[in-house]
Formats: C-alpha cells, structure tokens, sequence
C-alpha cells in the first residue's frame, strides 16, 4: 500500500515535470513570436517611412516644376517689355514680374526647407532598415537556439516518459484509474499529504474516520473535500 502510494506520488512529480516542460517550451516559442511581432511592427514603420520619403521627393519636384514655369513666364515677361508702347503697360508688367519672383522666392525657400526635410527622412529610413536587417539577423539566431532548446526539452520528455512508463507498469489498474480521473480534473494534485490533520489539497481537516484508514494502510484513502487521494506525511 504504503508502496503504491509512494508510485504515485512518483507519478505525479514526473507528470508535474512534464507540464513544466512543455509550459518551458511554450514559453520559448512566444519569445519567437514576440520578436516576430515586433519586426512585423518596425516593418510596418520602414514601409510609411519609405512613402513618406518619395512623397517628400514629388513635393520637391512639383515645386521645382512651379519654379520652371515662373522662370519660362519671366523671360516671356522681359520679351514682351521690349515691345511695350506706354509707360502704364510699362508699369503693369513691371510690377507682375516683380510679384512672380516673389513667388518664386518664396517657392526657392520652400524647396530648400523641403530638401532639409528629405535629408531627415531619409536618414529615418536607412536607420530603420538598417535596425530591421539587425533585427532579423537577431530573429535567425533567436529561432535557432529556440529550436535546439524545444528538440533538447522534447527529449527530457521523453525521458520523463519513459519513466512514467516503468512506474504505471507495478502500478495497480485501480489506484492507476483513480489517479489519472484525479490527475486531470485536479491540475495535476491528484495525491497530497495529510499534516496535522489537514489536507494539503483543501486545507480541509481530516474525519477521525478518514485518519483511522490513513493509519490503517490497507486502500486507497480519498479527502472528503476534495476527493484527492491521501497519504500520511511522516513527521
Ligand atoms: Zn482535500
């Protein structure tokens, strides 16, 4: 009886060591995801920047399109000053080239301000794909350690499995029903010890009754609160 007990206890400390295997595992593979998620991010942010440069880049063109124009209009301008018969035509076409370089210098202002915006953005861009190709070169290695991690866990597993195994194999087919039916709905707390009356799944005190049978050693003693499977813990 007594050696039953101590099988399961056994049983339960290698299914115990199980489940922190695989939450282990899992936990290395949301680091995977973690990283995968945060490139997925900063990919997302190279692409605005990347349109945010060539929207600079065609503000700037436009302007110098604009500046072009102004230019063509000012030599068409001087063209026809040569031939301007009155003083008040004279004067009238005096003051629109003197308003149409004003706009351009306004426009030359502009694209220059424009150029020093193009610079930073596109110092912001290479940054960013740089910090990206970093980052996946990063990612590679991240998931080549957590794949050697996960396959080196799978084995202790296995091992673990194994071991499992030979104890099931002695274990009688009851005490194997009731622990695994307790095992599962009991996350994995299937036997406990009683101390001081207590049951340390519940914290129930024990029946007189219930340590009667603890004492006595001949069957399987189940908690009358919590229904997990007891044992006596020796002082
Ligand atoms: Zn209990």
């Amino acid at each position: 009886m007594i050696e039953s007990i101590e099988v399961l206890k056994k049983l339960q400390s290698l299914k115990n060591k199980i489940n922190e295997s695989e939450r282990y595992k899992e936990c290395r593979k949301q680091d995977v995801q973690k990283k995968k998620d945060q490139i997925e991010a900063k990919r997302i942010l190279s692409g605005e920047k990347h349109k945010e440069k060539i929207s600079v880049q065609k503000e700037i063109d436009r302007k110098e399109l604009d500046l072009k124009t102004d230019e063509g209009e000012i030599s068409k301008f001087n063209v026809k000053l040569n031939t301007i018969k009155t003083n008040k035509e004279y004067t009238a076409l005096c003051s629109e080239i003197g308003s149409k370089k004003a706009d351009m210098s306004i426009l030359e202002d502009g694209i220059l301000n424009t150029m020093s915006r193009l610079e930073i953005v596109n110092k912001e861009y290479s940054e960013l794909t740089e910090n990206l190709k970093h980052e996946e070169e990063s990612l590679k290695e991240l998931i080549k350690s957590v794949d050697a991690d996960v396959r080196e866990t799978d084995i202790e597993i296995e091992k673990v499995q194994n071991d499992q195994k030979k104890y099931i194999d002695v274990l009688d087919e009851d005490f194997l029903y009731h622990y695994s039916r307790l095992s599962n709905i009991k996350g994995g707390k299937a036997v406990v010890a009683v101390m001081g009356n207590v049951c340390g799944g519940c914290f129930m005190n024990i029946t007189a009754q219930t340590l009667n049978l603890l004492m006595g050693g001949k069957e399987l003693v189940f908690c009358q609160s919590c229904s997990r499977i007891l044992y006596l813990e020796e002082k």
